[in-house]
């Protein structure tokens, strides 16, 4: 079921389109014009990535880099890895940066990129060949005051550092600002690697406070282990919340007692996958979806919670730490269940927010603590779970589309004041 329900709703761009055109009878009139800016991509960017295998052959990888919209600063966004990967979802996932940074008030617009490939099955050596090419084919279209990458699924710091390694290459001198999530010895920012993770849990923790939801003993659902679950799952459990189930791709766990997340962390860490835990029940896939539990997170990939699987579901919150996860038409279902969703654009925000705080320390060539980004952090990621708040109970809204609101209120307006070139 949930495959022809992919296929016949195809596309994460569909998604998106949905939920702007959901937003539009919200906005002032004089912004109305100006939506159309949003429904499509300002730049987009395929390239062949030409690599040397360990093995001499040569292969061709197919990469992307979009930028969705520039109406308020640089483009600001990640690069996946991922075999998945194609024009369609990369136009997407900029589309949900440009909202994301908006409902922020970072100073940025939105961009994505990404290759087709496994990275599992390249050497490091050939994952850094990879990384390096594809750096060079979009660096005529990237720079600190242009667009900005950062880690996103199937890649990490070290790729960061390799494409701002590459990057500086290019220009003769170092640039640490071209990319963040970088190392933090090459210009990183503490608390960068941690920081989705963390703002998926402050974000959780206001809401549930919001809703009568006591987080102690209260049962947590993680789709996906990686960077945003893996951190999301620990904070929760050390909040005394029971973690009862984890799925990753290689299988899914369950215990009604909650693992201890830090041991399930660093077993993956040496394992590369859930599956094989030990005081855990190995169950289906799709159970995942009717085990019960209080607080859902999906954490992994876009296009998780379809219609059918949003009618089972026994959660009161979605904490929304993956991109996308949700069709339109789930949502639906789980507000009809008066089920409450986080939304990807303010839930996930942690990362970009932080990612803000590395560009401003390496422009300024000063670092802070660890205390203070988090500091920063979790104000910045409060303030606007207020903001969201208050919009939604304003204009009787969902919490994505009052998120929403606020964006496109705050990009539309930049592009009218910044007016229509030549006018
Ligand atoms: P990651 O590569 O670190 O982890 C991805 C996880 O998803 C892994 O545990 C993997 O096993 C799991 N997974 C992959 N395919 C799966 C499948 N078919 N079923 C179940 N699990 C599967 O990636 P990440 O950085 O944690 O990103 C996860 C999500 O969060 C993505 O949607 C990403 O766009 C979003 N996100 C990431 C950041 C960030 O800072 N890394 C910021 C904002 C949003």
């Amino acid at each position: 079921m949930s495959l022809s329900y992919e296929m016949e709703n195809s596309g994460a761009w569909q998604t998106y389109l949905a939920q702007i055109n959901r937003v539009a009878p919200y906005l002032e009139e004089d912004l109305i014009p100006f939506i159309n800016t949003l429904k499509r991509p300002k730049r987009a960017l395929i390239v062949d990535v030409p690599i040397v295998m360990d093995d001499g052959s040569i292969q061709h990888f197919e990469g992307y880099r979009v930028q969705h919209n520039l109406s308020r600063g640089p483009g600001k966004g990640g690069i996946r890895y991922h075999p998945d990967v194609e024009l369609n979802e990369v136009m997407a996932l900029s589309a949900w940066m440009t909202i994301k940074t908006a409902v922020l008030n970072l100073p940025y617009g939105g961009a994505k990129g990404g290759i087709r490939v496994d990275p599992r099955k390249l050497s490091p050596r050939e994952l850094e060949r990879l990384t390096r090419r594809f750096t060079t084919e979009i660096s005529p279209i990237i720079g600190p005051q242009i667009d900005i990458p950062a880690p996103d699924v199937g890649t990490n710091a070290d790729i960061m550092g390799w494409m701002m390694d590459t990057y500086s290459t290019i220009k003769g001198h170092t640039v640490t600002g071209v990319v963040t999530g970088k190392p933090v010895h090459l210009g990183g920012s503490l608390g960068r690697v941690r920081a989705t993770g963390r703002g998926v849990f402050v974000t959780g923790l206001e809401v549930a406070k919001k809703i009568n939801l006591t987080l102690e003993g209260s049962r947590i659902a993680v789709q996906g282990f990686g960077n945003v679950g893996s951190e999301a799952a620990y904070l929760f459990h050390k909040a005394n919340a029971k973690v009862v189930c984890v799925q990753d791709h290689t299988g899914t766990i369950f215990n009604a007692d909650g693992f201890d997340v830090k041991q399930l962390q660093d077993y993956v860490a040496i394992h590369k996958g859930v599956a094989g835990f030990p005081d855990a029940t190995l169950i289906e896939d799709e159970a995942f979806w009717t085990v019960e539990m209080d607080i859902l997170i999906p954490a992994a990939l876009e296009g998780q919670i379809t219609p059918e699987r949003a009618q089972k579901l026994t959660a009161k919150l979605v904490l929304e730490g993956a991109n996308g996860p949700t069709y339109p038409e789930a949502e639906d279902i789980l507000l009809q269940r008066q089920i409450m969703i986080v939304p990807d654009v303010l839930c996930n925000a942690g990362g970009v927010t932080v990612s803000y705080f590395e560009w401003v320390q390496d422009m300024a060539s000063y670092f802070w603590t660890e205390e203070e980004i988090n500091e920063r952090l979790d104000k910045l990621m409060i303030k606007a779970v207020e903001d969201v708040w208050h919009t939604a109970d304003d204009k009787d809204c969902s919490l994505r589309t009052a998120a929403y609101i606020l964006a496109c209120e705050r990009i539309l307006k930049a592009r009218k004041e910044r007016g229509i070139f030549p006018g």
